[in-house]
């Protein structure tokens, strides 16, 4: 499932790396497979699996690579595509772990995502799950996601994920055809157990041509509204594709007399530089 976890909240603890040589977070894309069918999918999925797939010696290999970064090891997100479709899924698992790698996983929300899965994800110490709901209720939510049963399979394993205490990010897509619905989602989110709300800005390229970006002054009024929100609600929010929120966090924490000494403790202070090739890697 092609999504972001990021291990971040405001205020945090930094750990200095160099980005340019030392990745903070590794999304591995084990598989193309998967039987959802977003309008957006950033993974080109599909219901096979891709013939030219990683191999699972091949897989252990890519994670020796991953591990061979050193100290401090990134975290690893495994993602595709649905990881559920890997067969050796728990194996790579193990193999990761020990390692040493931390590793989240962003299944996609199908019928293979039941119970025993979940309690097997966290039994082999999966970290966090990453879940995606584009809208606060069936209908947008399928209207983006493409098949009919994804809203309740999403929310069932959200509250599952909190059965089994294992933290939940939720991603949510920001698009003209979601970006009215965002209070209500924001709203439906608090009735679970949620560690964060990635709020993931559409950039309109590949299948996400079909659907279609915000403006940039509407942009700036949800971004001011993610802004207001953060510090009081129940869960992190985050944004991502949306290099303009830290213009806006660092005018208005300023703006709020917030001394520099106080700002480069902020999360949005370490996030400046980090992005896909210096901090972040897919593979
Ligand atoms: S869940 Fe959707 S976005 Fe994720 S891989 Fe499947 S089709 Fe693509």
């Amino acid at each position: 499932m092609s999504v972001v976890i990021k291990p971040t909240a405001r205020p945090t603890h930094h750990v200095a790396r160099d980005y340019a040589t030392n990745p903070m977070i590794v999304y591995c894309e084990m598989t193309q497979a998967c039987v959802l069918a977003c309008r957006h999918c950033r993974a080109d999925a599909m219901t096979q699996a891709h013939p030219l797939e990683l191999t699972r010696a091949e897989s252990r290999d890519l994670l020796r690579q991953i591990a061979a970064f050193g100290d401090p090891l990134p975290h690893l997100i495994l993602t595709g595509g649905d990881p559920l479709q890997r067969v050796d899924l728990y194996d790579l698992i193990d193999d990761a772990n020990a390692l040493g790698l931390r590793v989240s996983i962003t299944p996609a929300a199908t019928t293979r995502l039941t119970r025993e899965v979940i309690a097997e994800l966290k039994a082999h110490g999966v970290q966090s799950l990453g879940l995606s709901l584009d809208g606060s209720d069936a209908a947008r939510h399928e209207a983006v996601r493409g098949v009919s049963g994804c809203f309740d399979l999403t929310m069932r394993a959200a509250r599952l994920a909190a059965e089994f205490d294992l933290p939940i990010q939720v991603n949510t897509l920001v698009s003209t055809e979601t970006d009215d619905d965002l209070p209500a989602i924001y709203e439906l989110l608090k009735t679970v157990k949620v560690m964060r709300w990635s709020l993931f800005f559409l950039i309109a390229v590949g299948r996400g041509k079909v659907l279609e970006e915000v403006s940039p002054a509407r942009g700036e009024e949800l971004m001011n509204w993610v802004y207001d929100l953060a510090p009081v609600a129940p869960f992190a929010i985050k944004t991502t594709e949306a290099p303009s929120y830290r213009r806006i966090a660092l005018n208005r924490m300023r703006g709020e007399g917030m001394t520099p000494d106080q700002i480069q403790r902020t999360s949005v202070y370490h996030g400046f530089g980090i992005r896909d090739g210096h901090g972040i890697l897919f593979v």
